[in-house]
Parts: structure tokens; C-alpha cells; sequence
């Protein structure tokens, strides 16, 4: 059986009268929300999203069922707004994890809408799971705003997707592998406003007992100011049927098969997955982008003394070998095939894309004697942005038949 423990604590803070925050504990499924909105908007709008998502997800306990739940909770909150008018336009955050069976394996499954955050620590480092869905963040993430500049920014609070904000809601997804020892830890922004991370991964370090960690945290954040309300859930992975034991077997070489990767995250839900995941790669697409970075940060973050675990190193192979398949992919398709173009106003056959293809540029590889100016007029538009052709001999061939339609030569000579 995997076993869970946790703790939660959350608090007004010293500057704020009221606390819009609200969290769920109710195994299997943790959840924190903070709310937004005049009046008691805020208030309202979590306590609305945690008890619908509380409700849905006991009629489904899956992944998709807690994908489902959300949507329910931004329902619920789009419905308590639009029946009562001081209500209008109040909204929410919701990070929520639930353990799940998927596959007849358990797994944590994570949701995340807005800028409420779930951290994991394991063998004593911290890494983020979730990215904010916040304006400065994205303006980070685009390199449009330094991560100094994104900590003082007037407009640091203002979230770009929350329940409440319209019928759509597309909730940030991953699978998580329990694994004993694990912990992991959901808050509202007003932990991390306050406290640095590595003040919140020590205080996760030292204190065992999930109720007193998050007890502390909330502490430290109105020690340090405590300017917006603070809510901690700390859920510590107990038991996980020996999973932990069987990883380090495999480590050490004697188990052939591998483990499955513990952070496997989904863009859910992906009507519109884009069948050619190397085109947007460098791009900013949402939620599947969000997914992979999160997946990406335990590996990629640099830490001085960072313990290289198992399961990090399954993903980074992992990790490599998609991304040496996609390279090779473009390698292969950007040097496939042949194109005629002109090179100055030679008519001539390439090997390549027109234009090529990212790093791949076409090379020649026959120039011929036709001069542009003897092609017919019709044709010279092709041949500028290329007519491709699938091998050699067909590029040859369409070159003579340009020949064949082209005007005769200009006499030469006398
Ligand atoms: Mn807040």
C-alpha cells in the first residue's frame, strides 16, 4: 500500500483583515486555492472551488477524474458569481493532488491553475514542480523580465489563468511515482513571496512531522512580512510498496527492466496535440510547454551539492533520446530530397529544403547550362522559391523539360 502523511496550516498574515485562501485535506486528494475578488469575492471563490473539486473527484478517483473535478470547480465558481452580483468576477487559484491508481500502479497525480505553487523534495532537494500562471512569470519565461525584476514588479500578483475566469479552464497536469521519503508541498504565493527557497527546503529537511513543517512555514512567512495570506499543505509519501528499495536495485544494475520515470506530465486535456513536437519547441505553447518544463526543472536546475538521483537520471536519458530522435528527424527530413532553383541566373539542382531547414542548408548538386532568362516567364516564380522533386533523376528531368518548352539559344556567332 502506498501511505500518505500530511499536514496543513494556513494563516490571514499580519498585513491582510481577511484570509481568501482556502485548502483541502481529505485523502487521497490535498488541495490549496487563493482566492480574488471585492467583497468576500475571494473568500467565496476557494472555498466554492475546493468543496466542488472535493465533490467530482470522489465520483472519479483518476487522473482524468481529478482533470474533471477542476473543471467542475471552475464551473461551481462561474455559477456562484454570476448568482450573485457583489460576487461578479471573483476567481481562484487551485494546485490539488490526489493519489491515484493508474495502470494498476499508484501515482500522485497534480493539477495546477494560476500561481499557487507545488514543490516536491526528494533526498533533500527542493524543485518546483508548477509554473505560475502569472503575467511576470511568462514575461520571465520569454526572457522579456529578469527573475529580480519579476519579484518587485508592480504587477507581480496578476494571474493569467484562474478558476472563475471563464467556461474554459485548462488545468496544468503531471504523474508523479510515490516514492517513501518523497514530499511534497502545495502553498499559496504568499509563502514564497515571503520565503526563499532554500529557507522552505530546510525547514521541509529538519522538521518530520508534516503538521509542524507546515506550522513553521507559515511562521517564517509572517516573520518575514506575512503580506498576504499563507497556506501550506505538506504530504509526506509514508509507504510505497518497497518502490524506493526496487529503484536502488535497478540502480545498481541488477534489474534489467527499468522503473517507469516517476514525473511523467501530461497536457491535459490535448484535443489539438500538435503531432510534431520539435516545431514548437523553442516557441511558448501552453499547457504542454508548462508540463515539460516543470518535468525538466529537477534535472536542469544547477545546484552546487545536488544529489544526481536515479529517477532524475532515468529522465535525463530519457530526455536525450527524444531530443536525438527529433534531431536526427530533421537532419534526415532536411536533407531528403532535391529542388531546382536558380543560383544567380543559372538554373540549378539542389539537395535539401528550399530555404533549408533550420542548421541544414541546401547544397548544389548539378549546376546546369539553362540561363533563367530562356525559361518561360511562367515558370521563373517556381523556380525562385524552388520546385522540389523526390530524387536526382526527377530533378534532371524536370530541368529537361524546361529545356524542351524554353525558347531556342540566341544564335551565336556569325
Ligand atoms: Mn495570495
Amino acid at each position: 500500500m502506498t501511505e500518505l502523511r500530511w499536514g496543513s496550516a494556513t494563516d490571514t498574515g499580519v498585513v491582510r483583515t481577511n484570509n481568501e485562501d482556502s485548502l483541502l485535506v481529505a485523502e487521497p486528494l490535498f488541495a490549496v486555492a487563493d482566492g480574488m475578488g471585492g467583497h468576500a469575492g475571494g473568500e467565496v471563490a476557494s472555498t466554492v472551488a475546493v468543496e466542488a473539486l472535493r465533490v467530482a473527484f470522489a465520483g472519479d478517483q483518476t487522473v482524468d477524474g481529478l482533470v474533471a473535478a477542476v473543471r467542475q470547480a471552475n464551473a461551481a465558481v462561474l455559477e456562484r458569481a454570476s448568482a450573485e452580483i457583489q460576487l461578479r468576477g471573483m476567481g481562484t487559484t487551485l494546485t490539488a493532488l490526489a493519489l491515484v491508481t493508474e495502470d494498476g500502479e499508484a501515482r500522485l497525480a497534480l493539477v495546477n491553475v494560476g500561481d499557487s505553487r507545488a514543490y516536491l523534495l526528494q533526498q533533500g532537494e527542493l524543485s518546483r514542480l508548477t509554473e505560475d500562471h502569472s503575467l511576470v512569470e511568462e514575461l520571465v519565461r520569454e526572457g522579456q523580465m529578469s527573475p529580480e525584476e519579476a519579484a518587485t514588479h508592480p504587477q507581480r500578483h496578476v494571474v493569467t489563468r484562474a478558476l472563475g475566469m471563464g467556461p474554459g479552464v485548462e488545468p496544468d497536469v503531471w504523474q508523479i511515482l510515490p516514492v517513501k521519503g518523497d514530499r511534497i508541498l502545495l502553498c499559496s504565493d504568499g509563502l514564497p513571496n515571503e520565503v526563499a527557497e532554500d529557507d522552505i527546503a530546510a525547514t521541509l529537511r529538519h522538521e518530520p512531522d508534516a503538521n509542524h513543517a507546515a506550522e513553521e512555514l507559515v511562521r517564517l512567512a509572517r516573520q518575514h512580512g506575512g503580506a498576504d495570506n499563507i497556506t501550506v499543505v505538506v504530504v509526506d509519501v509514508a509507504d510505497d510498496d518497497d518502490r524506493a528499495r526496487e529503484a536502488s536495485a535497478a540502480v545498481g544494475g541488477s534489474r534489467a527492466k527499468a522503473r517507469p520515470l516517476d514525473l511523467e506530465p501530461r497536457g491535459h486535456p490535448d484535443p489539438d496535440l500538435d503531432p510534431d513536437p520539435d516545431r514548437d519547441r523553442d516557441r511558448d505553447p501552453e499547457p504542454d510547454h508548462a508540463a515539460a518544463s516543470a518535468r525538466a526543472q529537477p534535472a536542469t536546475k544547477p545546484r552546487g551539492s545536488r544529489r544526481f538521483t536515479f529517477r532524475v537520471a532515468l529522465f535525463v536519458v530519457a530526455l536525450v533520446a527524444v531530443l536525438a530522435v527529433g534531431v536526427w528527424a530533421v537532419a534526415f527530413y532536411g536533407r531528403a530530397g532535391y529542388y531546382v532553383g536558380l543560383d544567380r541566373d543559372s538554373v540549378t539542382i539542389y539537395k535539401g529544403r528550399p530555404g533549408g531547414l533550420l542548421w541544414i542548408n541546401p547544397t548544389v548538386a548539378q549546376r546546369t547550362d539553362l540561363k533563367a532568362a530562356q525559361v518561360l516567364p511562367a515558370e521563373l516564380p517556381g523556380l525562385r522559391s524552388g520546385h522540389t522533386e523526390p530524387s536526382l533523376a526527377a530533378a534532371r528531368h524536370f530541368v529537361d523539360n524546361l529545356k524542351a518548352e524554353a525558347a531556342p539559344p540566341a544564335p551565336t556567332g556569325p
